[in-house]
This record gives C-alpha cells, sequence and structure tokens, in this order.
C-alpha cells in the first residue's frame, strides 16, 4: 500500500523535484525524529526511483513494498548496522542490477551503527559504481559522522498534519480516534502506537466518560476507584488533560466527530481553566507519592463541582 498521506507532503514534492532536475545525489540521508515516518518515506522514496508514477501495482513497486526486490537491498541485516554489513555493501556494489538499471541499499535505522562500520561504509559511499543508490535514514543525526554526513544529500522530513495522521490512522487501522491523532505530534510512529494501545485508548474512554457521564458523588466513587488504580496514574492525568484540551476545541467547533461534543453548558472555558488547576494539582501530589486514591476522589470531586458551578 502506498502511504499517500507522505505522498503529499513538500517534502516529497521536493524529492520529486530534485529527480526530475537530476539532482539527486547517490547517497540520500533521510532524518526524523520517528523511525516509523522515516522507513515510509525511505520506502516512497525509493518506490519513486524505480517507478515513476509510484503505481503500487507494477511488478516493481510490488517488489519494493513486499521487501523482495532483487535490486533493492535493505540493512542491517540484523539489530544494529555492523562491519560485516559494510562489508556485504561493498561486495554486493559491484554486483549489477537483476531487473533494471539501478541498485538501491536501504540502510535502517543508521543511529543504531557503529563508528568503526560507519568508517567501513565511508569508502564505498564515496566512490559508488555507477547507478548505485543509498538511501540511509536516522533518527539523529549526531550520531551518523561528520565524514558520512559530508558525503550524503541531508533531508529533514518535517511533521505530518494532523490531517494526514488522521486519514494514514484510518487507512492502516480502520479507525482514527482525535486523541492518537493529537498525541501522535505529527509522527505516524506515534500514531500507531497510541491508537494500537490498548490501555491508552481505555483510559481515554474512561476520561471522556467522567467528563461526559459523571453526575453523582456516588459516580465519583466508582469512577475514582477505576481512576486510582497504580498502573499508568500519571499517563491518565496527562489523558484527561488532554481530553479538556479537546473539549475547549470542540467547544469552539474546530473538531468534529469528537466522542466530546454538545457539553458546552456543563463546561465552559473558565470551568475547563480551574479544572487544569486541578489536574496541575493532582500532578504535584502524585509527585510527592500521595495516596493515590485520596488523589482521585478530591480531584474528580473537583470537577464534579466545577460542572455544577458552571451551570
Ligand atoms: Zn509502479
Amino acid at each position: 500500500m502506498i502511504d499517500e498521506e507522505l505522498k503529499n507532503t513538500k517534502f516529497f514534492e521536493r524529492y520529486c523535484l530534485m529527480l526530475d532536475e537530476d539532482k539527486l545525489s547517490h547517497a540520500i540521508m533521510v532524518v526524523c525524529k520517528d523511525g516509523e515516518t522515516a522507513r515510509r518515506m525511505t520506502t516512497l522514496m525509493v518506490l519513486k526511483l524505480l517507478c515513476d508514477d509510484v503505481c503500487g501495482e507494477c511488478s516493481s513497486c510490488v517488489k519494493v513494498l513486499s521487501g523482495t526486490h532483487p535490486d533493492v537491498l535493505v540493512f542491517p541485516e540484523k539489530d544494529n548496522f555492523l562491519v560485516s554489513d559494510a562489508s556485504r555493501i561493498q561486495e554486493e556494489t559491484n554486483v549489477k542490477p537483476l531487473l533494471g538499471e539501478k541498485k538501491v541499499f536501504i540502510l535502517n535505522n543508521f543511529s543504531r551503527s557503529t563508528p568503526q562500520a560507519q568508517n567501513k561504509l565511508l569508502k564505498t559511499l564515496e566512490e559508488p559504481p555507477k547507478n548505485v543508490y543509498f538511501f540511509i535514514w536516522t533518527t539523529d543525526l549526531n550520531s551518523i559522522l561528520p565524514t558520512i554526513k559530508s558525503r550524503t544529500q541531508i533531508l529533514e522530513l518535517e511533521r505530518l498534519s494532523d490531517s494526514a495522521i488522521e486519514s494514514f490512522l484510518k487507512r492502516e487501522c480502520g479507525e482514527a480516534s482525535p486523541l492518537a491523532v493529537k498525541s501522535a505530534e505529527g509522527y505516524l510512529g506515534k500514531a500507531l502506537s497510541f491508537q494500537k494501545d490498548e490501555s491508552f485508548m481505555a483510559d481515554y474512554k474512561l476520561a471522556v466518560s467522567i467528563i461526559r457521564d459523571m453526575k453523582t458523588s456516588k459516580d465519583v466513587l466508582s469512577y475514582a476507584s477505576k481512576f486510582s488504580e497504580k498502573l499508568n496514574f500519571e499517563n491518565r492525568l496527562n489523558i484527561l488533560e488532554n481530553c479538556f484540551d479537546e473539549l475547549l476545541f470542540v467547544n469552539m467547533g474546530d473538531v468534529e466527530g469528537s466522542a466530546l461534543e454538545g457539553l458546552e453548558a456543563e463546561y465552559n472555558q473558565f470551568t475547563v481553566a480551574k479544572i487544569f488547576e486541578r489536574i496541575n494539582l493532582a500532578k504535584k501530589q502524585f509527585k510527592a507519592n500521595c495516596n493515590l486514591g485520596l488523589i482521585a476522589d478530591s480531584l474528580l470531586l473537583g470537577i464534579l463541582e466545577e460542572k455544577y458551578l458552571c451551570k
């Protein structure tokens, strides 16, 4: 499957332009804090190099996507890039491509490589045979030797927009929770882990239910007992805070399809500001090792109070 969201970025547009104008270096280094985003973008760039339409259906595209293209070799063979990987690459650059005219080396997560391995690769990067391309991606440019950097074309990948993240999640997971979109901060890997993390989603649903359905002091007790479970307590506080943040945007009409719609009458912006203060207090109490049950009780009771004062 082609990642359309990445195809629509300025980054990819610039890359296509470089190809068109024949300004592409034989060694590209993609830099992105999020490995999943970098990996997928690198795949897309290789697809484009071998199939101008990036059709996703021709035999070249299918082989690249399934990792079976004989002229696209992926390293490292194990977890980290080692001297042995660099040696294999050196040998392989001298073997002619089998299917087309180009030979491509993808070097995944290159920040996880030893200086020795990087040094060993240097010579190959300096004088590669014709039609050999290197696509290296890294999450951390600081861990790359200056000599390697100077021999590659460094391209920094920007964050994606929330709408791109949303459409990516819908395609990849069948649904996109607003919270996963927001928490992803523009990175595909983060988006996926938030969307797939069941405890995260359960905590999100709990927070939404607290905001929507908590009406009596009896409710407070039952919600507080769920909320005060020891595991992930601090995350739960953050998620609750994010939900109130989301609620503000929903109230302003900036978010559609949120589980927090229709609560304008119960929480205005002043109410939410006071609730933020209470959440901050709860965070301090948590850091001071106060009893989780007591923190949750007083926080949720406080939220209920603010909600009634608002009415
Ligand atoms: Zn194709």
